[in-house]
């Protein structure tokens, strides 16, 4: 059977790329989503074994000792990591397989998977940005800061990527990137 696909998607907080990811598995049926691990706790409407794997930090430690993870990474003062039995699973039932994670995930699961297919979601400026992570409502202002502060420094690590959607208008982002997948399951492998 031929091997699904694995997308990464990584781009700033607030830049809109959860909301481009639900978008796609709602109206799109050529990916999944793969669910990761967080020491994060849950916001308001966020469900365990579906918005994330909700962990202590004891058992996030024990399933990295393990080497459970195909990359974790400290994002905004937690730990959240994909979990290598979720993704290969996945891959190896031919299913195209969404992981949306921070630059230092993805550029660990790129070392270790090279044909994964990296997308990068860009704002349309960092005044927008910031805009979009006040009218979320969900962080405070220290976690805020910390989140704009981190965006340029990550827009700085594109060139690690394959290709970058520019989300100003999201049904434009949302095609983009469904194109970009639906390009690459018609590529021929050499
Ligand atoms: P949030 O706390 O807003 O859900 O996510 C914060 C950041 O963590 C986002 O940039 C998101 O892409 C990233 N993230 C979510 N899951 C993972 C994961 O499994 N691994 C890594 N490295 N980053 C993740």
């Amino acid at each position: 059977m031929k091997e699904g696909l694995l997308i990464v998607v990584s781009g700033p907080s607030g830049v809109g790329k959860g909301t481009i990811c639900k978008k796609l598995l709602a109206g799109f049926k050529g990916v999944n989503m793969s669910i990761s691990a967080t020491t994060r706790k849950p916001r308001d409407g966020e469900v365990h074994g579906k918005s994330y794997f909700f962990l202590s930090e004891d058992e996030f430690q024990e399933k990295i000792d393990n080497d459970e993870f195909i990359e974790y990474a400290k994002v905004y003062q937690n730990y959240y990591g994909t979990l290598k039995s979720v993704v290969m699973d996945m891959i190896e039932k031919g299913q195209n397989v969404l992981l949306e994670i921070d630059v230092q995930g993805a550029i660990q699961v790129k070392e270790k998977y090279e044909k994964a297919i990296m997308i990068f979601i860009l704002p349309p400026s960092m005044k927008e940005l910031k805009e979009r992570i006040i009218g979320r409502g969900s962080e405070n202002d220290e976690s805020m800061n910390i989140r704009l502060g981190q965006a340029q420094s990550e827009i700085d690590m594109i060139h690690n990527y394959d290709y970058s959607v520019l989300n100003a208008d999201l049904k434009t982002a949302c095609k983009q990137v469904e194109s970009i997948i639906i390009a690459e399951t018609c590529k021929i492998r050499k």
